[in-house]
C-alpha cells in the first residue's frame, strides 16, 4: 500500500471521526496549532486513547499533553536522509527528470515499525523508490548488499580452502561527464580480458567485482573529473602466499598485477592497482568477521550521494553531476560474481545483490510475527519536515486469532529457513495468507 492510499484511508477515517467534539487545541514544537479529537478504541480488552489531529492532510497522533511524536531510530538516520531526498527531488526536477523527481520525493514517506514486548523496534514496511542515486535507498542497499555478500563469502570459506584478496583497479580520470558511461563500459570489458590472462586463470578461483565512481576533489590538476574504478574480492588458494607459490608464480605481486591490468585495459600508462588482504576487524561489541569486513568494503555503493547532494556545491554543478551519474549508470550491471563466489551466490540466491526489498537489510531485521507486536506508523510530514507518528495499534499473533493460518505459515517459514532463503516481511506474509484464504474460499470453503 502506498503512502498516498494509506493517507486516503486515514483521511476517510478522520472524516468519520469528525462527529466527535474537538477536545482541545494544542501547540506543538513545530509551531503549528492543531485541533485534537479524542479517539477511544478497544483492542485486547484495553481501552486505548489516541489523540488524533488532522494537519495539512496528514493524520498525526499526539499524547494527551498534545505532544507530537517524532521518529527516533538509532539504527538509521531517516530524517537526515529524507531531507537529502527532498534535495534530490529538486535537482531531478531541474535536471529534466520529472519522473525520477517524483520518485525521490515519495520515497520512504511511510514507515511502519513493529516492536515486540520488551524487544527492539524494527522496520516492518516502507515505500522505498529503489533508485540507484536515492540517498534513502543507497544506505539501505549498501547494508543489504554487504550482508548478502558476507553470506556468500562465508559459504565460500566453508566449502573451500580459501583466502580473500581485495583489489582496486583504476583507470585515468574521466574529465568530461559525457564519456563516463563509455568509460564504465571500457572498465568492464577490461575486467573480462583481465580474467582471461593466463596467470590470472591459474591463480584466481573466484571473484566478486563492483564498479564504483567517485568524484575528484578538483583541487589538484590530476584530480579533476570522475574516477571510475573496480573493487574486486578475489578468492585464491589458501597456500597463495606460501614460499612455494611465490616460487611457482602462483602468487602475483603488485608489479605483475599492474602490468596485467595495463594489458587488459589497453592503455599506454601504468594504471594504479591497490592490493590488500582482508582481516577480521575489531569492533565495538565484538569482532567483525573477515568476510563481513571484506563485504562491507567490496559492496560499497556505486556512488556516494555526497557527490551531488552537498550544500557547498553550486546548484548547476550538482545538476550536471547528477545528470552524468544518471546517464552513465542507466541500465548498467555494476556487480558480478565468478567461480567459487558465483557458485555460492547461486546457492544462496544472492546473485542479484542489488535486488530485493530494502526493509530487511540484515539478520537483525527479521521480525517474529508469532508474538504480539506494537505497530507504529510514521508518515513524512512535508510541513513539519519530520517523521510524525500517525498510527499505533497492537497486532495479535496469528496463533491467537480464530481460524488462523498459523500451521500453514509455520510450515512455509520452516521450509524457507531450511533452504537458507530470506524470510518475507510481515506484509508479504499477510498477502500470502490472503492468497491461501481466497484459494480456500474458491474451493467452497472446504478445509485444505
Ligand atoms: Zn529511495
Amino acid at each position: 500500500m502506498s503512502a498516498l492510499v494509506f493517507l486516503e484511508i486515514r483521511l476517510k477515517f478522520i472524516v468519520v471521526m469528525s462527529a466527535n467534539r474537538v477536545d482541545k487545541t494544542v501547540r506543538t514544537g513545530y509551531n503549528v496549532s492543531y485541533h485534537t479529537k479524542q479517539n477511544r478504541h478497544r483492542r485486547d480488552g484495553i481501552v486505548r486513547m489516541d489523540y488524533i489531529i488532522n494537519a495539512q492532510d496528514a493524520q498525526v497522533l499526539v499524547s494527551a499533553d498534545g505532544e507530537v511524536v517524532a521518529l527516533e531510530d538509532r539504527r538509521y538516520d531517516w530524517k537526515e536522509r529524507r531531507e537529502r531526498n527532498m534535495k534530490l527531488y529538486e535537482l531531478y526536477e531541474k535536471a529534466g527528470y520529472p519522473d525520477y523527481a517524483v520518485r525521490a520525493k515519495d520515497c520512504a514517506t511511510f514507515l511502519e515499525f513493529a516492536t515486540p514486548d520488551g524487544g527492539e523496534r524494527k522496520l516492518r514496511t516502507a515505500n522505498f523508490c529503489k533508485m540507484r542515486l536515492c540517498p534513502m535507498c543507497i544506505g539501505r542497499r549498501a547494508r543489504k548488499s554487504a550482508w548478502k555478500l558476507s553470506k556468500v563469502l562465508d559459504l565460500v570459506e566453508a566449502e573451500h580452502e580459501v583466502k580473500f584478496i581485495f583489489l582496486t583497479l583504476t583507470m585515468r580520470n574521466v574529465v568530461d561527464g559525457k564519456y563516463l558511461g563509455a568509460a564504465l563500459g571500457e572498465l568492464t570489458d577490461a575486467w573480462d580480458r583481465f580474467l582471461k590472462l593466463r596467470p590470472i586463470v591459474r591463480s584466481v578461483r573466484g571473484y566478486f567485482r563492483a564498479i564504483e565512481i567517485t568524484r575528484g576533489n578538483g583541487i589538484t590538476k590530476e584530480d579533476k573529473g570522475y574516477h571510475p574504478h573496480i573493487h574486486v574480492i578475489l578468492a585464491v588458494d589458501r597456500d597463495y602466499f606460501s614460499k612455494a607459490s611465490r616460487k611457482s608464480g602462483k602468487y602475483l605481486n603488485q608489479s605483475d598485477l599492474v602490468l596485467f591490468w595495463q594489458k587488459a585495459l589497453r592503455v599506454d600508462y601504468l594504471p594504479s592497482v591497490d592490493i590488500s588482504t582482508t582481516k577480521a576487524k575489531r569492533k565495538r561489541g565484538g569482532v567483525e568477521s573477515a568476510s563481513l569486513a571484506a563485504a562491507k568494503e567490496g559492496a560499497k555503493y556505486p556512488v556516494k550521494d555526497d557527490d551531488y547532494i552537498d550544500p557547498k556545491l553550486p546548484e548547476d554543478r550538482a545538476i550536471e553531476i547528477l545528470r552524468d551519474y544518471t546517464e552513465a549508470l542507466r541500465k548498467r550491471r555494476l556487480i558480478a560474481f565468478g567461480g567459487w563466489m558465483k557458485e555460492a551466490a547461486k546457492k544462496l540466491d544472492a546473485e542479484d545483490l542489488e535486488g530485493g526489498d530494502l526493509v530487511h537489510v540484515d539478520e537483525d531485521d527479521v521480525i517474529r510475527e508469532d508474538v504480539k507486536l506494537l505497530i507504529e506508523r510514521f508518515c513524512w510530514h512535508f510541513g513539519a519536515g519530520d517523521y510524525i507518528l500517525s498510527g499505533r495499534e497492537i497486532s495479535v499473533p496469528l496463533s491467537d486469532r480464530k481460524g488462523s493460518g498459523t500451521k500453514y505459515l509455520k510450515e512455509q517459514k520452516e521450509k524457507l529457513r531450511e533452504s537458507g532463503k530470506e524470510l518475507p516481511n510481515g506484509r508479504q506474509w499477510s498477502e500470502e495468507w490472503a492468497k491461501v484464504q481466497s484459494e480456500k474460499n474458491a474451493r467452497g470453503g472446504q478445509a485444505g
